[in-house]
């Protein structure tokens, strides 16, 4: 796997793919410049080896060329964040911005428009590909959030680039923090999986039964696990038609020597509102009219205990629904948790949706290892799929 790291930029343009889809307001201002800050130190290292940067990213899903979507609104902050005047090209292809590109100079960076103003990006078309290859001697891909696509500028461009190709600094962390967590970890090494449904969650469930020593199990999957084994879950989230697959997966981790830690108790509530009438119930004994909303207090225990003992950590999904104030509770604590055991040593990874709103929302970024920035990709590199971002660059 070759890196920035790897390669002198002196004298080079560096074509970088970056993840530059970052919310707007209505009067186009960058709400959260996290994905620009995240692209900085690639960028930066770019520059100060006397190299330049064109940058190139999608924002949104246009249908052609929408000016709400142009990257246009995003030059100033992204000068600001690097420090420096970044200069732009109204097309990411064409005449303009190659003699924009052959005009630039060591230390300086362009930013292209929109790449999915053109329909060749998502289909992932050869020749547009071809077109964007010409905008730069090394291509550097440091967008993870889009990893998992087929994209002209994600995937299909690297062919034009044999050996001038590599990772940013972003995405070479991220394939690291993943390659920890499912590979070469030190043990014993545990996953969280919460969230709402075992269905979206189970070929991540299925694909780590063989690389993880402790499973905790947590949010709303854990009442078709209960129901699947006799336990009485009232009007929990739970579904029906996923039963035999919870027992199968309890089997298989039994096969595997995976321990899987479910909850024992619950807070249940009379109704799935922030207001309803909340009880500690047992997670196989909650009554029809209830149901359960967050991890209980012995529950919160041992997943404490389990992650204390744990070297390397990956949580996905909440305990509960964080979203509510008096259900956020479970996912908090597991959130200190995680961060203590981090401080005593262990790697933890926070990837996938959910769990990095509520990581961010309670202020535990920086008390973990790594926050993935990219979901659905992260999803599907636990899933043990293999990137097509990550693939053309890595296959030389
Ligand atoms: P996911 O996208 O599958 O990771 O699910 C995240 C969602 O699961 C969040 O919006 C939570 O509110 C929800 N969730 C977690 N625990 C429960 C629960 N016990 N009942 C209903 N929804 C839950």
């Amino acid at each position: 796997m070759k890196t920035i790291n790897d390669f002198s930029f002196e004298n080079k343009k560096a074509l970088i793919r970056v993840d530059f889809n970052v919310p707007l307001d209505e009067n186009f201002e960058v709400t959260d410049d996290t994905r620009i800050q995240a692209a900085k130190p690639s960028i930066i290292k770019i520059l100060e080896d006397g190299g330049s940067a064109v940058l190139m990213s999608h924002l949104g899903r246009p249908k052609g060329v929408q000016d709400e979507f142009s990257l246009r609104h995003i030059v100033e902050k992204t000068s600001e964040v690097l420090g420096i005047q970044v200069k732009f090209v109204a097309d990411c292809i064409g005449a303009e911005a190659e003699t924009a590109v052959t005009d630039l100079q060591p230390g300086e960076v362009i930013l292209l428009e929109n790449l999915r103003f053109h329909a060749e990006e998502t289909a992932g078309d050869q020749e547009f590909a071809k077109q964007l290859s010409k905008l730069g001697d090394i291509y550097v891909n440091d967008a993870f959030g889009t990893a998992h696509r087929a994209h002209a500028s994600t995937a299909i461009i690297a062919q034009f680039f044999p050996d001038q190709k590599c990772f940013g600094n972003l995405l070479a962390k991220e394939i690291e923090s993943i390659d920890k967590v499912l590979s070469s970890g030190e043990k014993p090494v545990t996953a969280i999986l919460g969230g709402s449904k075992v269905s979206s969650k189970i070929t991540i469930i299925e694909n780590i039964l063989d690389k993880v020593d402790h499973l905790i199990i947590g949010g709303g999957m854990t009442y078709t696990f209960i129901k699947a084994k006799g336990g009485q879950v009232g009007d929990s989230i739970c579904e029906d038609d996923k039963q035999e697959l919870a027992l199968d997966i309890l089997k298989k981790a039994e096969e595997k020597g995976v321990q899987i830690h479910l909850p024992v108790d619950v807070i249940g509530a009379d109704a799935f509102d922030n207001e309803a009438n909340t009880d500690v119930i047992d997670v196989d004994m909650i009554p029809n009219g209830w149901q359960g909303l967050d991890a209980g207090p012995k529950t919160l225990e041992n997943f404490h205990e389990v992650i204390m003992k744990s070297k390397t950590i990956l949580w996905n999904g909440p305990l509960g629904v964080f979203e509510m104030e008096n259900f956020a509770k479970g996912t908090i604590a597991l959130g200190h948790s995680i961060a203590k055991a981090t401080e005593n040593g262990a790697f933890s990874l926070v990837g996938g949706g959910d769990s990095v709103a509520a990581v961010k929302q309670f202020g535990f970024g920086d008390k973990v290892s790594y926050v993935s920035t990219g979901g659905g990709a992260m999803l599907e590199s636990l899933e043990g799929k293999t990137l097509p971002g990550i693939a053309a660059v890595a296959n030389s």
